[in-house]
């Protein structure tokens, strides 16, 4: 197997390490990536401020995640949890020990290719992996790190390659730092991770989380949940203000509840169960045993309490998941919206969106029974406010 590694400090991780971490997997043909955020550079001094290594870890999950490569890209916490500096020679001894079978190649942008004669044991790094490097500004020729690749073999026996990168993108983590604190630097950031930030507060971004604009809203929502789920968020929430608009709801009020309503998905049944706690809410038997059904709850919960929302979006959070008798028409554009958002591909669902468009409790109907059909078929427990949804809608449905 070809492994690659990616160490840096990540003070933020940005889109420069992505775009680079991506183009050199293809070009090494790697068929995996570790991440290894250092727990102390050895290289450089953390500004007085930074967030703290677990929250550098935490950052770099999310970005690695964006890249949408699960199982092949992976974040290490081996530097944080080794004491003292963390240096380059020893990671790889110790990745070395893990795989010792297969070839390691150590990613690094031009700046790292140059100085690696003044790291430690740069022989010990040479002979335990191959170099990849790439260029990170306009100034990084090709010649330059070709000719640092021949200094290296003759040096210290090193096997390099230098990667073409299509493109540069032209940003420290120290320019991003001094951007965010201007309020800059969103668009050189994956916007979960921006959202970690501004939920975290880092690096001077500070945002009254309860008066956010869409755009930052939509960026805390994504920074909760993993990358595969983004699209489905976007996709809700753009099918939610579609429905607001052929169904005269107010609009604003329908994007908020698509950004949010899947935020609190991926918690543990125990972190369900805190914010309940917290915010008073008591589930029934079967909502104690089952994360899907509490996230609506959950995610309700901090859309009110944590963003702000009123209480019209929050009852459309509530309820999208189980549904319930005599909804408002703000509950049932949430509803269907993550039914039929454009990237739902379940057999009827043309048919639904017809109707969705046409008659929207005609639509609800068959949402209602699709799902109702669908976990009897699992044997999975309806639940009493789904069946009573049905019950409501079946007896004063119009037409
Ligand atoms: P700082 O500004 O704090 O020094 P940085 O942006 O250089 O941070 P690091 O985490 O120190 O980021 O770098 C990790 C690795 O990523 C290094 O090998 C570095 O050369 C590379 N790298 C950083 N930014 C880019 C970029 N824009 N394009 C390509 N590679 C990059």
């Amino acid at each position: 197997m070809k492994i690659g590694v990616y160490g840096g400090t990540f003070n933020p991780p940005h889109l420069g390490h992505l775009i680079s971490a991506r183009f050199a997997m293809d070009a090494l043909g790697l068929d995996k990536l570790i991440f290894v955020p250092a727990a102390v550079p050895p290289h450089k001094e953390l500004p007085e401020g930074s967030p703290s290594a677990e929250k550098r870890l935490e950052m770099m999950a999310i970005a690695a995640d964006t890249l949408l490569l699960p199982g092949k890209v992976e974040v290490s916490d081996m530097e944080l949890r080794r004491e003292g500096k963390s240096y380059t020679a020893d990671t790889l001894r110790q990745l070395r020990g893990q795989y010792p079978q297969d070839e390691l190649w150590l990613l690094m942008g031009a700046d790292m290719f140059l100085s690696l004669p003044n790291w430690r044991e740069p022989e010990t790094i040479c002979a335990l992996a191959h170099l990849a490097a790439f260029a990170r500004k306009e100034g990084d020729t090709e010649e330059a790190l070709e000719r640092q690749g021949s200094y290296l073999s003759r040096t210290y026996g090193a096997k390099t390659r230098v990667v073409q990168l299509p493109r540069i993108t032209p940003v420290s983590s120290t320019q991003l730092r001094e951007l965010l604190k201007r309020g800059e630097g969103q668009r050189y950031l994956p916007l979960a991770v921006y959202g970690y930030i501004l939920r975290h507060g880092l690096y001077g971004v500070q945002a009254d989380l309860t008066a956010l604009s869409n755009e930052d809203l939509r960026a805390c929502s994504l920074s909760m949940v993993y990358a595969k789920r983004h699209a489905h968020i976007l996709g809700v929430e753009e099918e939610a203000v579609r429905l607001a608009k052929r169904w005269g709801a107010d609009q604003e009020l329908a994007r908020r509840g698509g950004i949010l309503h899947d935020c609190t998905k991926y918690l543990s049944l125990e972190e369900h169960l805190a914010i309940c706690e917290k915010y008073g809410i008591v589930p029934d038997e079967l909502e104690r045993e089952s994360p899907k059904l509490l996230h609506s709850k959950t995610g309700a919960a901090l859309a009110r309490n944590l963003y702000g929302q009123n209480d019209e979006i929050y009852w459309a959070i509530y309820w999208h998941t189980t549904g319930k008798a005599d909804m408002s028409l703000l509950e049932k554009i949430i509803y269907l919206a993550d039914y039929i958002e454009p990237n739902r591909d379940f057999e009827g669902v043309e048919e639904m969106r017809r109707l969705c468009y046409e008659d929207l409790d005609a639509g609800l109907l068959m949402g209602l029974e699709m799902s109702v059909e669908d976990l009897n078929e699992r044997g999975v427990p309806i639940h009493k406010n789904t069946r009573g949804a049905l019950e409501w809608l079946r007896e004063h449905r119009k037409g």
